[in-house]
């Protein structure tokens, strides 16, 4: 009697599931034909509503300020007729808090009228404004229980779409969430407000090169990496289901290093969910672009079309929430933890950030003509700037107890915070700062080394392993952790650009903006004073490497290893007064997600360890044990029968039992005294220098046994199962 039946079921159930069937009718309905479908874009607007009330709308969108009550109620019945004919009986705000997750609040569009029939109820009033209950939404402390109301509140820059289930539409209208008093709850208030600090900034830079005037937004293009494993081993496997990750498993016999999973042919059922997925994406006016197989088996990736940082932000929240929907109705698991198999490649998002307008076009585009290049090399001034004075607060933004496992892990980049420029553009960099002149030649800036040299784009001559690599006319933030929101690194990425822009917007606005001589002194200047004050935080080199680590010690750089040591960063001073500098968050507002995270952190690892007493006590040791009584009973039958028996497997079992035991009692006790540091930074250290490696040398023994004990009697899936077998 075998004690497996779970993971021997699910192998079964595997191999004996139907074929894929297809879904859809992608021959008379192209996912091509779908595009925006299901938002209400400006095209519906458009068609309908009243002239002057699209237009007030438009402007709003555009330039930002309030929405208009009579016009937010003529949108509203314009919004609520189209969801109706799309088949909505309901409306949701939808809203991003602090979890991290995507909230929802749904209210039926209909109230009964007394007299056994329904009227509609939702006018601009509940378009506008909405009031989930959110006291169990964490705030770090921003809102006391007594006064719990939290208020969504329509972004109308994020177009309102439908979401479709099997069951029934609903009308879904992006919002803000802040509390009574006007703080922000959630991860998309900050974004908007940050996005407004750097259009400030950049219109008082862009002024000097002509290019103002036109809304200035940061762009984003996420990649998003994530693994697929069948729902019948995600159910066998109660790690993956409550943690994320598996907190055991051996590594597969075959793994990655033969790299015949990259860029390979996708199989099937994989190929299925993509196309699934990106029909959905694409009803929902979301450009998916790009999708292939990642480094790890089972691991792929899925990249959009750049859009504007705010909708970008939002359209990756529904990007994670399709490829789990869309998967499971595959009898598949989307994991977007970081590191759900160790030993094998984790998952990013990387985040590809630029920034440009209408008038100036994409500000990290090198450009054709000298005065552009002159442009551009103040905006990658800035990035260097800001990237070097703002490195721990970088490195908090993806700091997260799943990321710690995939951040300087020899495929992820190092929790070191540096810059790539590329061999072409730092030395554009080092002449100037060596005194190349930056100057005006027939009424047009000129950069003393002519023009900028031809920049390549292509991947090819990228660097991979930094975690901010300038990729030919974006920066690729590449630190970004694949379950984790855009919202917090946008924030801090567009609050620290508009910062150095503005110090930067303080030195032209010296000079006389009609004077070409003077403004290309001043731009001399500051990539003078940039490249010598930042350029240690440029390295070109291979940031997996050994070497790095040293090197960027000797440098100066900082070195946060751990969320435990990079989170408290937010509290610092500087911090707090950088983001109230640019109105992106207030003191309290901070402090808030201080705390959030820092409990998340705590939380997250504590529930990780509950798993592993658990696991073990209940599924491993058994396992164990019942093994070490079949090789005894096997050992005294060949007494018995008169051979001598070899000790060494049995020994080797127990003492590994052993060790298991020890290990588990030894954590178990050390749990109980951990409620004891109130302190979320104290609390945070004592769990990564006490929790975490108990954990970690716990799986050894786990990772070793599993090597030893019959295969019958192994309760969980292995890697080789979960990988393998599509
Ligand atoms: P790679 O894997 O080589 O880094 P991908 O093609 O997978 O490249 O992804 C590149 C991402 O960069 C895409 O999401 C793309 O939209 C984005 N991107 C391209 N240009 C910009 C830009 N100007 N601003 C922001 N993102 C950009
Ligand atoms: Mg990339």
């Amino acid at each position: 009697m075998s004690n497996n039946s779970a993971r021997l079921d699910a192998i079964r159930a595997i191999a004996n599931a139907a074929p894929v069937e297809s879904t859809f009718d992608y021959k008379n309905s192209p996912t091509s034909e779908v595009w925006g479908d299901n938002v209400f874009d400006l095209n519906s607007m458009a068609e309908r509503l009243p002239k002057s009330v699209y237009k007030s709308l438009k402007k709003t969108i555009e330039q930002g300020g309030k929405l208009d009550l009579q016009v937010a109620d003529v949108v509203a019945e314009a919004m609520k007729t189209w969801a109706i004919e799309k088949g909505a009986t309901h409306y949701a705000h939808v809203f991003y808090p602090l979890t991290g997750l995507t909230a929802e609040k749904h209210d039926s569009f209909f109230d009964p009228d007394g007299q056994g029939g329904t009227i509609s109820n939702f006018q601009g009033e509940q378009l506008v404004q909405g009031e989930p209950d959110g006291s169990s939404f964490p705030s770090g402390g921003v809102r006391q229980t007594f006064e719990a109301r939290g208020y969504t509140i329509w972004d109308v820059t994020s177009p309102a779409y439908i979401m479709e289930n099997p069951n029934g539409t609903t009308l879904c209208i992006p919002t803000a969430f802040i509390s009574w008093t006007g703080e922000a709850l959630d991860k998309k208030t900050p974004v908007l407000r940050s996005m407004q600090a750097l259009n400030t900034q950049a219109q008082r830079v862009l002024k000097f090169f002509g290019n103002d005037g036109a809304m200035v937004s940061s762009t984003a293009g996420p990649e998003q990496e994530y693994f697929l494993i069948d729902k019948n081993f995600y159910y066998a496997r109660p790690d993956l289901m409550a943690a994320g990750r598996t907190l055991f498993g051996a590594a597969a016999p075959k793994g990655q290093e033969f790299d015949d999973h990259y860029f390979g042919v996708i199989p099937q059922r994989v190929l299925a969910i993509m196309f699934e997925v990106e029909r959905e994406l694409f009803k929902l006016g979301i450009p998916a672009k790009t999708r292939h197989n990642e480094v790890a088996p089972g691991q792929y990736e899925i990249a959009p079309v750049f859009e504007f940082g705010n909708v970008a932000t939002d359209h990756q929240q529904q990007i994670m929430v399709a490829l789990k929907r869309v998967a499971e109705k595959y009898g598949m698991i989307c994991l977007t933890h970081e590191k759900p198999f160790a030993g094998l490649n984790g998952s990013g998002k990387h985040l590809n950030f630029s920034l440009g307008s209408a008038k100036a076009g994409n500000l990290f585009d090198p450009g054709d003509t000298p005065a552009d290049n002159a442009q551009f090399l103040v905006m990658c001034a800035a990035m260097i700037q800001a990237t070097h004075r703002w490195a721990k607060l970088l490195r908090a933004s993806v700091a997260s107890a799943s990321n710690d496992h995939r951040l300087g892990a020899n495929e992820a980049p190092p929790a070191i915070i540096s810059i790539f420029l590329g061999t072409e553009l730092t030395e554009v960099f080092e002449s100037i700062a060596k005194g190349a002149p930056i100057s005006a030649e027939k009424g047009e800036l000129s950069i003393g080394v002519d023009v900028i040299p031809p920049i390549p784009k292509h991947s090819g001559d990228r660097n991979r392993t930094s975690p901010m690599a300038f990729t030919g006319n974006r920066f690729e933030f590449r630190a970004v952790g694949s379950s984790q929101s855009l919202g917090m690194p946008l924030t801090i990425l567009n609050t620290i650009m508009a910062e150095s822009l503005s110090e930067f917007a303080e030195k032209l606005e010296k000079a006389d903006p009609g004077s070409p001589a003077a403004v290309g002194a001043v731009v001399a200047d500051i990539v003078r004073d940039v490249w010598n004050s930042c350029s240690q935080a440029v390295f070109n080199g291979d940031g997996y490497s050994e070497e790095w680590h040293h090197e960027a010690e000797r440098r100066g750089l900082p070195n946060l290893r751990t969320a435990a040591d990079a989170l408290p960063v937010y509290k610092s001073k500087e911090v707090v007064n950088l983001f109230g500098k640019f109105g992106v968050l207030n003191e309290k507002e901070v402090l808030s997600r201080y705390e959030v995270y820092a409990e998340q952190y705590v939380g997250s690892v504590n529930v990780e360890s509950n798993l592993v007493v658990e696991l073990v006590r209940t599924m491993i040791f058994p396992a164990a044990v019942r093994y070490q009584s079949e090789l005894a009973a096997s050992l005294a039958n060949l007494k018995a029968v008169g051979i001598e028996p070899d000790h060494k497997t049995i020994e080797k079992v127990t003492a590994l039992i052993r060790d298991l035991q020890d290990g588990v009692t030894d954590l178990a006790d050390l749990k109980d005294k951990e409620g004891e540091s109130h302190d979320p930074e104290k609390h945070g250290l004592f769990v990564k220098n006490k929790v975490l490696p108990r954990m970690a040398a716990i799986r050894e023994v786990v990772d070793e046994l599993e090597g030893y004990v019959s295969d019958d009697l192994w309760p969980l899936p292995t890697y080789q199962e979960m990988l393998f077998v599509k």
